[in-house]
């Protein structure tokens, strides 16, 4: 009879394992019950066991009860658990707990300095201005010599230059574009010519190294300093809003003549006077002025047939007025705290 027991027990060892596997690939709740009434309800297949107790010897008998309540036992807990489980992994999926850190992204923006270039770039596309590049690393000819700035020229004092073998530089301003493109085409010309610039500064709030600045130019019969004033105003109403007047004041540029310093009203205080404007209620811009004949000569245009005017912009110091920064040095060092904000 003791091989009737063994048997008995070997019984029990497949149910049980069959019993785990069943339940191990449940999803939900009610592949759980169909387990349950499979295995413990009053005509499942455990109480269905308790029939071979019949068939054993009374010494035999003790053991295979004992082994079947341990197994009704696991049984019942093993549902409870898969239960629990089960329920805890919906609470998981359906509900979204706002006290757990959030996920970031860093999706990739454009620089600040760049979303302004692409302003200017449209409001003077916009006025049909073509876009012109030139090369960052110049010779002395199309940096100086044709925009009428020769050697031992005192103008050249103010650009600290960075010089490099074999008579090249890397260029002080954007204006050398003006010459290439004069070299290539015949008036009419309308351009401006967006690029970086690098002067020996010292880098501190206001200056830099490296900037960027935009040239402009257009050269045509007839062309006056009126309309260089006019394309200046829709600029500055473009970029700043329409209560921004625009003054031009007499100043000195080797490739212009007249030449000029033009200004916006401040942005910041509407005119009224402020700290950023030191009281004035305007805002230095930058230089504009009509072409100097001298340029022209240089690059074969006919002075007596062709006027033009010329104007330069520093796209870091627009961008700061128009964000309200205060040191120029932001926009070059990379600091995610800073440039997530644009
Ligand atoms: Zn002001």
């Amino acid at each position: 009879m003791a091989s009737d027991g063994n048997a008995a027990i070997d019984e029990l060892q497949v149910l049980r394992t069959q019993f785990l596997s069943e339940l191990k690939d449940c999803r939900d709740e009610k592949c759980i019950e169909a387990v349950r009434i499979k295995y413990l309800s009053k005509k499942g297949l455990l109480p269905g066991k308790f029939a071979l107790l019949g068939k054993l010897s009374p010494e035999e008998r003790p053991k295979l009860g004992q082994e079947l309540n341990r197994l009704k036992t696991l049984f019942q807990t093993s549902l409870k658990e898969k239960l629990k489980q089960i329920e805890f992994q919906k609470a998981r999926a359906s509900k979204i707990d706002i006290t757990l850190p959030g996920d970031r992204d860093y999706p990739g923006k454009k620089h600040p300095l760049l979303q302004v270039l692409d302003d200017i770039k449209k409001i003077f596309s916009e006025m049909g201005f073509s876009i012109e590049e030139g090369p960052e690393v110049e010779s002395d000819y199309y940096n100086f010599e044709a925009l009428n700035i020769p050697k031992d020229h005192p103008a050249r004092d103010m650009h600290d230059t960075f010089y490099l073998p074999g008579g090249y530089l890397l260029r002080t301003h954007t204006s050398p574009v003006q010459i290439r493109v004069m070299e290539q085409q015949k008036p009419p010309i309308r351009m401006i010519a967006p690029g970086r610039c690098f002067r020996k500064d010292t880098p501190d709030a206001s200056h830099s190294p490296f900037f960027y600045q935009v040239e402009g130019l257009a050269v045509d019969q007839n062309i006056s300093f009126a309309d260089l004033k006019g394309v200046i105003a829709v600029f500055a109403r473009k970029m700043f809003g329409r209560d921004v007047n625009i003054r031009f004041r007499p100043s000195f540029f080797p490739f212009t003549e007249p030449s000029a310093e033009y200004d916006f009203t401040c942005v910041i205080c509407g005119g009224k006077g402020c700290r950023t404007c030191k009281g004035t209620g305007w805002l230095e811009i930058s230089g504009a002025g009509m072409v100097d004949p001298e340029v022209f000569k240089a690059v074969g245009y006919d002075p007596e047939r062709y006027t033009g005017y010329a104007f330069g912009m520093g796209v870091e110091r627009l961008a700061m007025l128009k964000y309200q920064i205060d040191d120029i040095r932001l926009f070059y060092e990379n600091d995610l705290r800073f440039l997530e904000q644009f």
